[in-house]
């Protein structure tokens, strides 16, 4: 249930189907006829050797790198997609819109393809051009715009908003405000459970859509209340203060921050400054704030020490993992997720150029975790 690197047992849960497998005597190759979309989910929970001795606890991710799209928005697109489709929403041949920094789309345009369906992508132009490229090679009609305030007519969630309405057989997927987010991570929640054996004390995640943090901890509190979530937030995002003051900002500060969020972090994926509905689900015990220093850090230091090579925002999860763990004390087991890999990350977050422009690069030694403040 727990391995170090996929075991088989999580490799044959992965490709588990009522379907024929292919060739005979217990194969663990995809079952015929079942397609890409049935190995979304059930990823492996490996356990980050190194944070965990340096802590004291048992430091575990879900390695949501391992979606066949490349990150744990997979999950989401799937769920998205499979209701608007149960709905009578969307019909094959259809259009799937979506307004993203880039994973999302990555994940829609993929199962829409699945299910004979297009997509097309709003995203900022500031996100990380590897998304964009990926999007254009999978088909999806992209437009990126300057990043706006939420506000604006111009910014890319009302942009993908206006263009399914403008289209008939056309559904705005809506991964802030849509609950088929949040459903498709009650099923991650469910998998952590069951891959810890209940064995877990905490569980920390940062938030974009907030979905993850949503899902999991409505289901891990379920089955015990005693599970910590912890939120870990970059610069410039409003869910900190949220969570521990009750709000965002003060009402003369709230449209300047808004405005500011993109500007304020290198982390793409999480941090927002609006309560979505999604995000409101989410049973949140204490938020943590992480620094883009903190965040380049830990991924160079999990590529020194484990050979991970993990996005800006699995970095800061891990980060909040130490956190959580320095929190609780040593002997607890504290889950996170790793949201993505590293490659679609190359031309910012791995970038020493872009990391100098922004006044940060990765330490060149040192092995020890004293970067996590
Ligand atoms: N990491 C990445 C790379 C993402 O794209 C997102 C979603 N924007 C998140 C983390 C945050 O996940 P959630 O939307 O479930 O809060």
């Amino acid at each position: 249930w727990l391995c170090e690197s996929a075991s088989p047992d999580t490799q044959q849960r992965r490709h588990a189907s009522p379907c024929r497998p292919l060739g005979t005597g217990g194969s663990s190759l995809p079952p015929l006829g079942q397609g890409l979309v049935h190995l979304i989910g059930n990823t492996p929970l490996i356990r980050i050797k190194s944070l965990s001795e340096q802590t004291g606890c048992e430091i575990l991710a879900k390695a949501e790198f391992l979606n066949p799209g490349g990150s744990v928005k997979d999950r989401v697109a799937l769920e998205l997609v499979q209701e608007a489709l149960a709905e009578g929403r969307l019909a094959p041949g259809g259009l799937v819109t979506e307004g993203t920094v880039g994973s999302t789309g990555v994940s829609l345009a993929m199962c829409a393809a699945a299910y004979g369906c297009r997509a097309f992508i709003a995203m900022p132009d500031d996100a990380a051009i590897e998304k964009a490229q990926m999007l254009q090679a999978l088909g999806a009609e992209v437009q990126r715009s300057r990043p706006v305030s939420i506000t604006h007519p111009d910014h890319f969630v009302n942009v993908a908003r206006r263009r399914a309405e403008e289209e008939a057989n056309a559904v705005f997927a809506d991964q802030f405000e849509n609950a088929a987010n949040y459903r498709a991570h009650l099923k991650t929640g469910r998998e952590i459970w069951e891959q810890t054996g209940g064995r877990i004390d905490a569980f920390v995640s940062g938030a974009g859509t907030g979905g993850t943090i949503a899902g999991v901890s409505c289901c891990l509190k379920q089955l015990r209340p005693e599970v910590q979530v912890y939120l870990i937030d970059p610069p410039g995002s409003g869910l900190y203060n949220k969570v521990t003051r009750g709000v965002m900002y003060a009402a003369e500060e709230a449209e300047g921050k808004r405005l500011r969020h993109p500007f304020d972090t290198i982390t793409e994926g999480i941090g927002i400054n609006r309560i979505t509905s999604n995000f409101a689900r989410a049973q949140i015990d204490e938020a943590f704030r992480g620094t883009d220093r903190e965040a380049v850090e830990m991924a160079h230091y999990l590529l020194r020490n484990e050979g991970l090579f993990v996005g800006s925002s699995a970095a800061m999860n891990c980060v909040g993992a130490v956190k959580a763990a320095r929190r609780l004390g040593p002997g607890h087991t504290i889950v996170t997720v790793l949201c993505d890999g590293g490659h679609r990350h190359l031309s910012k977050f791995f970038s020493p150029l872009y990391l100098e422009q922004h006044g940060l690069s990765p330490a060149a030694s040192g092995a020890g975790l004293e970067f996590v403040g």
